[in-house]
């Protein structure tokens, strides 16, 4: 039977194509790793219009990203630490998986905290979860996102969990739950594929050199020009010589600009 491949597949005749057209290869953006950094790289730079090649040297979500505790948070622990504009951030992002982008991955999930341990236990759980619907409020769309931050009586905690010792009500606050983290980096990986982005699993990077990428996949090497190379390649070992210049962006991703003669090559 013959299907028609639909704009982002990642199938097995996507990954040929893409290997043939590897080794002249001088696209605009070349990412580094296929967790939920690259795969969201790559998206935000093929719905920009640029040229793009993801290389992941096993498969999407290898790494921490199919590994995580699953929470898409609002930021407590940056309350926590005072980082207001941080936790406002996660807010936004977690209102836009839940009620744009992914509300098919992200469900609401909440937390229990009995009196058992103690009511001033309780009470900075409740002092936590209203300054959290407090950031969550002042967000676009997070009104609707998750309910609000409450006592709950005995009854109620005996219900919700049966094993704790009855008698005593709690404290309930929401925050957000993936489905499955891996599920997310694919659906980001196949979006940036239907807009033009090229995903190569089993690709390796071995070295960056200026504009030059060196790429080992299925046991063949290959070079590829770069305007900018990302490195997403998280927090386990990459296996690959960083470049001096380089410079550091949010977290662990880090993005080298080539040199300016050498970003357009011929073919
Ligand atoms: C135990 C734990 C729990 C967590 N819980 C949460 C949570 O609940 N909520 C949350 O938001 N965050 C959580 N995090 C953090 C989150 O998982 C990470 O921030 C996220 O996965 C980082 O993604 P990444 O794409 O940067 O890295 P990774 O997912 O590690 O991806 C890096 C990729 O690069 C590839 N790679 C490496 N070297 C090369 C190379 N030379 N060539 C090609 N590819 C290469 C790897 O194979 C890998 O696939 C948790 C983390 C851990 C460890």
């Amino acid at each position: 039977m013959v299907t028609a491949s639909l704009p982002g597949t990642l199938s097995p005749a996507r990954r040929a194509s893409d290997l043939a057209e590897l080794a002249r290869s001088d696209v605009d953006v070349v990412v580094v790793g296929g967790g939920v950094t690259g795969a969201g790289v790559a998206l935000d730079a093929a719905t920009r219009g640029l040229s793009v090649i993801l290389l992941e040297r096993t498969d999407l979500a290898a790494g921490t990203s199919r590994w995580s505790s699953k929470l898409v948070h609002g930021g407590l622990r940056y309350l926590a630490h005072g980082e207001i504009g941080l936790a406002r951030e996660s807010a936004r992002e977690r209102a836009v998986l839940m009620g744009a982008t992914a509300p098919h991955l992200v469900r609401r999930l909440p937390f229990l905290v009995p009196d058992v341990a103690g009511r001033d236990v309780t009470a900075l759980a409740a002092a936590g979860g209203r300054l959290g619907d407090a950031v969550r409020l002042s967000v676009p769309g997070g009104r609707g996102s998750l309910p609000s931050t409450r006592r709950v009586s005995p009854d109620e905690v005996s219900r919700l969990v049966p094993g704790v010792r009855p008698g005593r009500g709690g404290v309930v606050f929401w925050d957000g739950q993936l489905v499955d983290d891996a599920r997310l980096v694919v659906g980001l990986a196949r979006t940036a594929a239907a807009y033009g982005a090229r995903i190569l699993t089993g690709a390796a990077v071995t070295a960056v050199d200026g504009a030059d990428v060196h790429v080992r996949v299925d046991d063949e090497a290959f070079v590829l020009g770069a305007g900018v190379v990302v490195n997403a390649t998280g927090c386990g070992r990459s296996g690959w010589r960083r470049p001096s210049g380089w410079c550091p962006r949010a977290g662990r991703t880090w993005s080298c600009p080539a040199p300016r003669s050498a970003r357009r090559r011929p073919r």
